[in-house]
């Protein structure tokens, strides 16, 4: 039976949602507070990555970040804020940091990250698209042993989940990168991750669910809800009222707000990140993580883009030039010959991870509010389980079996 569905943002898990229920039949229309062209959705990496298999709640994260605290060019940083959400946030975060997080969060992170390439690769290939898409690996570059020891632990677990992934010394990273010089002892290296160059492929899907009916409604935002027998019965935006049978809250990291006027209580944190656009050719041909500096290097279409940081702090504009330049002097240190022009670090930009409380995202009907699907917390893996949430989403609406099992994504969870 088809629905009228309102989708409350329009970042690629919104768009990868109205793309699977328009194709159900529904009736969908996607709001969104902003223009739908910029954000996390815009900024990130690229990668398609089922190799990051470690949820961000992981043993040590916590400690890492306090030490890094007062350090304002670190590549992870919370924010000390008295904000009761926030506090929230961080005793359940701080909880999930542990061993059997990891352990029972592998298994799902894999599955939807998996199960989101296919289903990109089909998008693409059944509708023709001409998005860049490519498969060339991951390497995890490492400057110290270290580093290089935590990596080969990945690895293993990696290969254990049946994912294809190895360790490989200076020469083994020659050949995959032979022609730029890379100042590293070592890497792993994960065949099965992708990369993408996102602008491209988020405004490429956005006109093809335009063409099929989905509307986009911009610069808009939701004024309040009206809620009757635990359902929403309807929304009010600029002296209107709208009526929808399904709304999906997908407004990444200010999804907390939304859900929050509906009475719901999702612990979600803002993460920020930032990335430059190298504007001049380079020869980097291979993705590649920088594992000691955190930051990430992707051969996008027609230029190079780095990114880095995870800043927890409240959602602000402001760019920290000097976490742009941290980012930006840790890849000429790993790569010797690149050097990054002072406007092209100018023009860096920055979007927010949402970030569950285990690192783990929220994908389910909540329990409160009948007619409401929560999909967002996909942390720094949204681009990577974006289309495989948007398919969830639209077996969740058409209550058929979901293509993987969700108990781990349950909105509802307690922590
Ligand atoms: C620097 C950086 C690098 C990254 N690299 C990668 C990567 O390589 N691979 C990967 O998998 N992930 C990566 N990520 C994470 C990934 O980008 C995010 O997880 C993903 O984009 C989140 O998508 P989203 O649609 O949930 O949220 P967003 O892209 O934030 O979209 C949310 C939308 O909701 C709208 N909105 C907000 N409030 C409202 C409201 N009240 N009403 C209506 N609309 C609203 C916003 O305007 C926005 O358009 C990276 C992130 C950053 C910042």
């Amino acid at each position: 039976m088809s629905k009228k569905i309102l989708i409350v943002g329009g970042g690629i898990i919104g768009i990868c949602s109205a793309y699977y229920l328009s194709k159900s039949g529904h009736d969908v229309t996607i709001i969104d507070k902003y223009g739908m062209n910029s954000g996390a959705s815009y900024v990130n990496a690229g990668y398609l990555s089922p190799g990051h298999i470690i949820p961000l709640a992981a043993p040590g994260v916590i400690k890492q970040g306090l030490k890094w605290m007062f350090n304002s060019s670190s590549p992870f940083y919370v924010e000390p804020r008295i904000n009761l959400d926030f506090f929230k946030w961080l005793y359940a975060f701080n909880k999930s940091c542990s061993n059997s997080n990891v352990k029972n969060s592998i298994l799902p992170i894999i599955e939807i990250s998996l199960l989101s390439q296919d289903l990109l690769k089909d998008i693409k290939n059944k509708n023709k698209m001409d998005f860049h898409y490519d498969q060339k690996g991951l390497l995890m570059l490492c400057k110290t042993e270290k580093c290089l020891e935590k990596e080969k632990d990945v690895v293993d677990l990696a290969v254990q989940n049946g994912l294809r992934a190895k360790m490989l010394n200076q020469s083994e990273i020659k050949k995959i990168e032979p022609n730029i010089n890379i100042d590293s002892i070592g890497a792993a290296y994960f065949y099965c991750d992708h990369h993408t160059t996102p602008g491209e492929l988020i405004n490429e899907l956005k006109d093809y669910i335009q063409k099929k009916g989905v509307k986009c409604i911009t610069n808009t935002e939701i004024e309040s809800f009206e809620i009757k027998n635990n359902k929403i019965e309807s929304v009010n935006i600029s002296n209107q009222k709208l009526i929808y049978d399904e709304y999906i809250l997908s407004a990444g990291t200010w999804t907390s707000k939304l859900c929050k006027k509906l009475g719901i209580d999702l612990l979600l944190q803002a993460g920020k990140g930032y990335s430059i656009n190298h504007s001049s050719k380079t020869d980097i041909s291979c993705p590649a993580i920088l594992v000691e500096p955190k930051c990430a290097i992707t051969p996008m279409n027609g230029f190079t883009r780095y990114s880095g940081t995870m800043e927890i702090s409240s959602i602000n504009n402001r760019i920290r030039k000097n976490r742009v330049n941290a980012i930006c002097d840790a890849v000429e240190s790993f790569y010797p010959n690149i050097i990054i022009p002072e406007s092209d670090r100018e023009a860096a930009e920055y979007g927010f991870r949402p970030i569950s409380a285990d690192g783990v995202p929220y994908i389910g009907r909540a329990n409160k509010i009948n007619n409401v699907v929560i999909a967002t917390g996909h942390a720094m893996m949204g681009w990577s389980m974006s289309t495989g949430t948007g398919k969830i989403v639209a077996e969740i609406i058409d209550d058929t079996k979901t293509s993987i099992n969700i108990d781990r994504f349950n909105p509802n969870r307690k922590f």
